[in-house]
């Protein structure tokens, strides 16, 4: 058995630590050549009305690995953010999204408002360079930022209020919209949420994944959710509709728009071409 320094034995915390460790430095190793490999893309998944109008939709990264297939964005986002790879991933993300945006353009399927979610988490978005990096990217294919939704979470309300406020207002000066995802999971300290500038709420999808014909006990915070950001002049997303019966539960409750493998999976942007053009 192997000993430390002190002569005793390593512990099993420590040796699971280790394996831990190899296995991220091998992800990390990873991750650099899956960014030159192009094995890194944006997937996109539709946020549309209950009439059915197309309004938006969500950029998730996914990770196509020769040898171990998919990896989610849950297990290799933390990581890149570790070692310092995450605005390289963000870029790829960015870049995929601005040449699905000008090929829908091109091909006269979107208006004015219609725009695209990017996910920003903790880690990038107290960055110097978040917004100059993002412009850089966008001016390049000359796309406003008006057509870029920020999806952050609760969780930056814990961090430093004026901080998080005058990083949110530098970049919606400059015309980007913020989208507050995952909304009802976090602790939001709701008397300060109407001093940030937020557009929309995304009520989390553990709520709507909760409704069902029989059990209908999370209405009651979907509802209030919807109220608040009704209130606080915010419209409403809500993700994660799986069925039928979900999709008839929000309907006429004053959600805006809908998102979900109901309506959706989360496609490549040749397949999401393919659906915009034939459901718009
Ligand atoms: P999120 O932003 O809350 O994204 C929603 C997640 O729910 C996505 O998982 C999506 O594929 C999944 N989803 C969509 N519809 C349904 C449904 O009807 N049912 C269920 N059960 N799930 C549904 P995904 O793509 O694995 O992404 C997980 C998380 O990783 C995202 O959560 C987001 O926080 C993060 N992420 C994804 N892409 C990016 C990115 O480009 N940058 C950053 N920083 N984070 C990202
Ligand atoms: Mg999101
Ligand atoms: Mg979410
Ligand atoms: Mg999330």
């Amino acid at each position: 058995k192997a000993k430390n320094k002190n002569g005793n034995s390593y512990s099993f915390f420590e040796e699971q630590f280790q394996t831990l460790l190899g296995k991220q430095t091998e992800l990390e190793s990873d991750i650099i050549k899956a960014i030159d490999n192009d094995e890194i893309v944006a997937y996109f998944q539709p946020q549309i009305t209950f009439d059915g109008n197309i309004k938006s939709c969500e950029a998730l990264i996914r990770w196509f690995h020769p040898t171990k297939g998919l990896i989610t964005p849950d297990i290799f986002i933390p990581i890149a953010e570790q070692f310092g790879l995450i605005q390289k991933l963000q870029n790829i993300v960015l870049k995929d999204i601005c040449m699905l945006i000008n090929k829908l353009a091109s091909l006269n399927l979107i208006n004015e408002t219609y725009s695209v979610a990017l996910n920003i988490s903790q880690y990038q978005f107290v960055a110097d360079n978040l917004k100059s990096n993002i412009l850089s990217i966008i001016n390049e294919f000359h796309i406003p930022p008006s057509r870029i939704k920020l999806e952050i979470t609760e969780s930056m309300f814990s961090q430093d209020l004026g901080q998080t406020i005058q990083q949110m207002q530098t970049l919606v000066s400059e015309g980007f919209i913020f989208s507050i995802d995952d909304f009802g999971t976090g602790y939001s300290c709701l008397s300060t949420l109407q001093t940030y500038p937020i557009s929309e709420l995304k009520i989390d999808k553990t709520f709507v994944n909760n409704l069902t014909q029989k059990n209908i006990t999370a209405l009651p915070i979907i509802e209030t959710i919807i109220n608040l950001a009704s209130n606080l002049n915010m419209s409403v997303v809500a993700e994660g509709i799986e069925t039928k019966e979900q999709f008839e539960a929000l309907k006429d409750k004053g959600v805006d728009t809908i998102q979900g493998y109901y309506i959706a999976k989360p496609m490549s942007a040749e397949d999401y071409l393919i659906w915009h053009s034939q459901n718009s």
